[in-house]
Formats: C-alpha cells, sequence, structure tokens
C-alpha cells in the first residue's frame, strides 16, 4: 500500500472528496485562497470519458447557485449555456397551457446542462496550479484521528493519503459520512420517498424546439407529474415522477401509450409513439432520497458539503444551489475567522444546519405542491421566484 502527504508546500493541504458539482466548485474556491488542493474523484474524468453516469441530464440553476459561480469567474460562461425559464408552463389535462410566472418581469431561473457544467468546474479547478484532480479514487474510509484515508484504484490498489483538512463532497451516499455515523451525538436521518422518476426525451421538429424553450413545463396529475427543461440543442428532458408501484404497473410499450392517452396526450405526438415505447424501458425508475444530518463537522478536521451533507428531493430545483450556497458560506467564514479550522467548521454547522434542514423540508413540501397545488386558483396568486 502506497501511503504519501499530499504535497508538502507552507499552505496546508485541503482534499476534497468527490469532483462532482459540489466537489469541482469547492476546489476552486480553496484554491482561491492559496491551499493545496487535492481532488479525488471515484470516477474517471468526465471530460474524457463517452459516457457521462449521472442523474438528471439537465437541473435549474437560480440566484443561490449563480452567486456561488460568480465568486470564482465562473458565473458568465456557464449562463451563457444556460436557457433562460421565465415562468413555468402548466399542461392541463385538455393540452391547454397556463403560464405562471416566477418573478417579476426579467427574473428566471436557468437550465443548465449538468455535465457540461460539471466539466466546466472541473477545468477551472484545473486552471490553478496549486490543485491537482486524482480520478479513479474511491474513498473508501478514513481515520479521524489521524486524518488518514484510504482510497481505492480500478486495478484494486489503495494509496493512502494524509490532508489538514478533509472536505467530504461525495453526494447522497458519502463514503465520508460514514465517520460521523460512528461518532456519539450525530443526529442523521433518511428517507425514500415512495416516488420514482424516469428521464425521457423530446426531440425537435423541423429543427426548432417542439414547445416553447422558456418555460419550466410541468403536467401536474395530482399523485404524479412529469417536467420538461429545454436543452441547447432543442430537445426537452422530460422526467416523469411517480410511485413505484405505478411504474410497475406498466410492462408493454401499448401500457406505456395508453397510459399517456389518458394522462399526457398531448405529449404522445411531441415525444414520438415509438420514442415512447422504447425510452420508457430503456432505465428502471430511479429512486429519490432525503438526508439530514447534523453537525456537518468533526473537530478541525473534516466537513461536509452538498448531497453529502443534506441531500433533498429534487421538487424544490435546489440541491445543486444550495450546495453551491454551501461553499460560499464557508468560504465567508474562513475569512471572517482567518483561516482557522478549528473556528470555521463548528460555526460552518452551526450556521449552515438550520438553513440546509429548511431547504430539506421546503424541497419535501414542493414535492405536493408541484404535482397537485399547482392546479389550484390558490396557487395562481403565488410567485416563488428561486425555486421550480
Ligand atoms: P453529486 O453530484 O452526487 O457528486 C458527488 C461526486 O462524488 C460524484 O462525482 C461521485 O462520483 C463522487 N463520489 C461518490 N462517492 C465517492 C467516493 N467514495 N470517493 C470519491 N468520490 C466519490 N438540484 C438543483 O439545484 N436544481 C435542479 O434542477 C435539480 N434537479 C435534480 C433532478 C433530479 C432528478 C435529481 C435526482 C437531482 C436534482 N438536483 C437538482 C439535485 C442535484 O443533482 C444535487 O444536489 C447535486 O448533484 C449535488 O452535488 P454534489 O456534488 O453534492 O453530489
Amino acid at each position: 500500500m502506497e501511503e504519501t502527504q499530499c504535497r508538502s508546500s507552507k499552505k496546508k493541504v485541503v482534499a476534497v472528496v468527490g469532483g462532482g458539482l459540489v466537489g469541482a466548485l469547492n476546489a476552486c474556491f480553496f484554491a482561491k485562497r492559496g491551499f493545496d488542493v487535492e481532488v479525488f474523484e471515484w470516477r474517471e474524468d468526465i471530460r474524457k470519458a463517452k459516457i457521462v453516469r449521472g442523474r438528471s441530464i439537465n437541473l435549474a440553476l437560480s440566484h443561490r447557485g449563480r452567486q456561488a459561480l460568480k465568486h470564482v469567474g465562473m458565473e458568465n460562461k456557464i449562463v451563457s449555456k444556460g436557457i433562460p425559464m421565465h415562468a413555468r408552463m402548466i399542461h392541463s389535462l385538455s393540452g391547454k397551457q397556463s403560464p405562471i410566472p416566477y418573478g417579476k418581469k426579467g427574473q428566471y431561473i436557468l437550465s443548465v446542462d449538468r455535465a457540461n457544467l460539471n466539466k466546466e468546474l472541473l477545468s477551472e479547478a484545473d486552471t490553478y496550479s496549486n490543485t491537482k484532480l486524482n480520478f479513479d479514487h474511491k474513498l473508501q474510509d478514513w481515520n479521524a484521528e489521524t486524518g488518514l484515508m484510504t482510497f481505492v484504484r480500478p486495478d484494486g490498489s489503495q494509496v493512502q493519503i494524509k490532508a489538514d483538512l478533509i472536505v467530504g463532497c461525495d453526494g447522497a451516499f458519502s463514503a465520508t459520512r460514514k465517520q460521523f455515523l460512528r461518532r456519539s451525538r450525530f443526529n442523521y436521518s433518511q428517507t425514500y420517498i415512495p416516488h420514482g422518476y424516469k428521464e425521457l426525451t423530446m426531440p425537435p421538429i423541423s429543427g426548432e424546439f417542439a414547445m416553447k424553450p422558456n418555460f419550466l413545463h410541468i403536467w401536474p396529475r395530482n399523485t404524479f407529474m412529469m417536467i420538461a427543461l429545454p436543452n441547447l440543442d432543442k430537445t426537452f428532458t422530460c422526467t416523469l415522477f411517480m410511485p413505484f408501484d405505478e411504474f410497475e404497473k406498466i410492462t408493454t410499450g401499448d401500457e406505456v401509450i395508453r397510459f399517456f392517452q389518458k394522462y399526457f396526450p398531448d405529449a404522445i405526438p411531441l415525444i414520438g409513439v415509438d420514442a415512447l415505447k422504447r425510452d420508457y424501458f430503456q432505465l428502471p425508475a430511479q429512486a429519490m432520497v432525503s438526508v439530514k444530518c447534523s453537525p456537518y463537522h468533526i473537530d478541525d478536521k473534516c466537513v461536509l458539503m452538498g448531497d453529502a451533507a443534506h441531500a433533498v428531493v429534487p421538487f424544490y430545483g435546489q440541491g445543486m444551489n444550495a450546495g453551491f450556497e454551501d461553499c460560499i458560506v464557508f468560504d465567508e467564514m474562513m475569512q471572517q475567522f482567518n483561516e482557522d479550522f478549528s473556528a470555521v467548521l463548528p460555526e460552518y454547522s452551526r450556521v449552515r444546519v438550520p438553513d440546509d434542514h429548511a431547504i430539506a423540508d421546503l424541497a419535501m413540501y414542493n414535492y405536493i405542491e408541484m404535482r397537485a397545488h399547482v392546479n389550484s386558483k390558490w396557487f395562481l396568486f403565488r410567485k416563488h421566484v428561486d425555486n421550480f
């Protein structure tokens, strides 16, 4: 087994575990402060990979996420490749479309491509000479007393590495968080909702978007719903959210069409009968989990951010945005406490846990609001600019 202390300059070494959206952005924040940053990512380098595995194809980027990108000079680059969505477009059963603006005139959220965003953030992190990206490194375990981390490589070999600060950005099923679970007074809960999701593609028609592009389209059907976000290639990614037992009832292509005829008839010609029959069965429905925990830190050694700290259900469109905001909040505290980890980490937990828990609760609330309440008159009078 290989054991190394990460690079030995005068500056402290920060190990970011996970090179997903939050990890890659966080690497930029720490690099900007001059730390020696090492990112350890389980997957291969997605900038070189042919197929990028991951969750949703596109994401809604909102104000809090943009603020974080701005801090590292990435806002314009990402916004220029995003598609503004000024309003929700509600599709009724009869096919009638009614817009509900997100806020005042000129306010909007953006549909951005997840893979491109992740690639851009990794490339940005790579531009700092004090940052090293280590792909194909899966965190297996780490020691809270010594800070020694053990990574497994694809060939089965192990690498042991020490850092001054470990930043766990390794997602909802975080390996970094496992050490926290062994400690006294660490609170943890996880809840799987009964719904799963499937993604379907709506192709362009004669080279143009099949529906109005500057909207987040919603087909609310009470116990389930479909949404669609636009992509730069003029497709829409449609996501069908439905209880798992309902997904399981549909077993043939004809049943898919019958289901769509009953609930989403206007979407059938836009997605296409053959594509629907085929794509519905391409992947099983994916589960959605909500994770809450507290505190987010261990001593001055380790801190959790992004989904590793707070995976939320996607109905508020705020999981990534909240994770990006974690990076800003932490950075502001680094400034306030002169980069003293023993002061920053407890303060970060104190301030951030209630806010992230609030986002998790709002996301659960919106789980019902989006599929049911958007049908009600009451909803039409309400305005939210920062969520789905
Ligand atoms: P992840 O994106 O999960 O990244 C974690 C990274 O860590 C991955 O690269 C993974 O390979 C790596 N990793 C995992 N384990 C290890 C290990 N042991 N060692 C090393 N590396 C490891 N959020 C929004 O803000 N807006 C939206 O519109 C939105 N839509 C969504 C739609 C769906 C269907 C879903 C499921 C989620 C959506 N989200 C949205 C939430 C968003 O996807 C997450 O909040 C976001 O991806 C969290 O980023 P992260 O970097 O914390 O975690």
